[in-house]
Order: C-alpha cells, then sequence, then structure tokens
C-alpha cells in the first residue's frame, strides 16, 4: 500500500514577483507503508518546502499530496490539521521536545489532545521508548537526557498518535556518529514496527545508503540517486 504519494508537486516563493523562485518544479514521490526513503538534498534546493508540504504545514501551487491514498488537495484547513495530528509526524534535527515536562508526558500529551485515555497513552507511550531503549529515561526532563535519547523519544513522540507518516528533516544532523547511528537503528526498528512511511531528508550519505531507498532533489525534482 502506498501511504504518501506526491505526485507532480510545484511550488515557486514570491509568485508574480521580480523575485519569483521556482523551488519545485514537478516532484513526485510514492513511499509504501514499511519503507524508509532517504532524500539527499543539498542546503537550499527546496527539501524544508517539500518536507512541508508533505507533511500538510504547507500548500503546492500545483500536484497532488496523498496519505492512505486520500487525496488532501481541497480538504478545509480544519480537516488538514486533523488529518497532520493523526497522520503525519516529524522529527527536526532538534528536538523540540518541552521542556517542563517529562519524557513520557511529552508522548503522552498528543495521545490526550486526540481524547485517549491517560492509562492508554501512558501504556503506548512506555512501549514505544521501551522497542528503542530509552524506557528507563521516562520520568526525566529533556534536560536530562543525551542528545541521543532526546532524539529517541522526539521519535516516539512522533509516533505517538500512530501516524502513517514520518517525515524527518536531518534527524541526526546534531549528532556524533555513534550518537547517529543509535538514533537511526531505533528509528528503523520504528519504521519496521509500526509500517510507517518513512522520507528523512539527511546529508549522512552511510545513513542513508542503509535505507530501502535513497533519492535526491535536484532541480525541483525527485530523482533516484
Ligand atoms: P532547503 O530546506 O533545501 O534548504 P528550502 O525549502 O528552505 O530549502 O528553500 C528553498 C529555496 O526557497 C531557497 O532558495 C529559499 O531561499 C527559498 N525560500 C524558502 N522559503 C521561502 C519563503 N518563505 N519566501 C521566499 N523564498 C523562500
Ligand atoms: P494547528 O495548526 O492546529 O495549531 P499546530 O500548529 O499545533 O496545529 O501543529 C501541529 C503539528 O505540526 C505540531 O506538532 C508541529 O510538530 C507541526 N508544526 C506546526 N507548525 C509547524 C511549522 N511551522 N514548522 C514545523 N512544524 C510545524
Amino acid at each position: 500500500m502506498i501511504s504518501l504519494e506526491l505526485d507532480g508537486i510545484e511550488k515557486a516563493y514570491n509568485k508574480g514577483t521580480d523575485k519569483e523562485v521556482a523551488v519545485l518544479r514537478g516532484a513526485s514521490v510514492a513511499i509504501k507503508a514499511g519503507e524508509a526513503v532517504a532524500l539527499v538534498a543539498p542546503s537550499g534546493t527546496g527539501k524544508s518546502t517539500l518536507l512541508h508540504i508533505a507533511g500538510l504545514l504547507d500548500t503546492a501551487d500545483a500536484g497532488a499530496v496523498r496519505i492512505g491514498g486520500e487525496e488532501m488537495t481541497g480538504l478545509s484547513d480544519r480537516r488538514r490539521t486533523g488529518v497532520r495530528r493523526r497522520d503525519v509526524g516529524f522529527v527536526y534535527q532538534f528536538h523540540h521536545l518541552l521542556p517542563e515536562f517529562t519524557a513520557e508526558e511529552n508522548i503522552v500529551l498528543p495521545q490526550l489532545a486526540e481524547g485517549v485515555a491517560q492509562s492508554v497513552a501512558a501504556g503506548h507511550a512506555r512501549a514505544l521508548m521501551e522497542s528503542v531503549g530509552v524506557g528507563g529515561r521516562a520520568d526525566h526532563r529533556p534536560a536530562a537526557l543525551s542528545g541521543g535519547e532526546q532524539q529517541r523519544v522526539a521519535f516516539c513522540r512522533a509516533l505517538a498518535n500512530r501516524p502513517r507518516v514520518l517525515l524527518a528533516d536531518e534527524p541526526t544532523g546534531n549528532l556524533d556518529p555513534e550518537t547517529s547511528d543509535t538514533v537511526f537503528e531505533a528509528m528503523m526498528t520504528l519504521v519496521r514496527e509500526t509500517g510507517l512511511a518513512a522520507l528523512i531528508a539527511t546529508h549522512n550519505m552511510e545513513l542513508a545508503a542503509r535505507m530501502d531507498r535513497v533519492l535526491r532533489l535536484q532541480d525541483g525534482r525527485i530523482v533516484c540517486d
């Protein structure tokens, strides 16, 4: 099953002015459930724009976004926000965990927002943390965790509401090589266990090569590496 599909995505900034810049010029990709795809894109090529459009944080000028086979174009803002919260998980280079809450609470809160009962949410948070080796850190606040632990918790939070799609932007970009490897393995475990479709932007060619496919963003299009 195709979980995430981008079909002919076009996006320009400053449209209709002399500063118009066409960033995406027909970018297409289809990612199956359980598949982890690397996106290699030098800075300035439109990687963030593409991830934001895929994650329904921004809209394309043309082309289609389908999540779980459902066409996103033309949905109301309210429906798009609902799909984004339920079906899309984001991870960034920096963890963006809420500093005043524990690791577990950071994973519980998005579930409560979706109406999940506290005890169920806590159980799910614990299971996610166990699966990536941070079960023993549940009661720590982010500042008390190592960089690798923070990122593993960030992945757990992104997956809290069992999304279909995981979008990650340089998730290991701020980590040393050994920690990157641990976080990468944790991410792959979660992708395999949950059957997510994952699109992971990275500059790390060694990690990219260990994913199912490596794609490149070039001249506004997605090409095979
Ligand atoms: P990347 O993530 O690959 O660095 P971005 O998607 O952030 O690339 O940006 C791609 C291009 O679009 C860059 O040239 C950037 O300057 C431009 N750009 C991004 N966002 C905006 C914006 N809001 N307004 C105008 N230009 C933008
Ligand atoms: P709403 O539009 O309903 O206020 P939020 O702004 O809370 O929704 O966004 C929902 C999720 O989308 C957040 O958990 C966050 O990870 C992500 N998000 C929202 N805005 C941005 C943004 N500008 N850049 C990156 N991620 C964002």
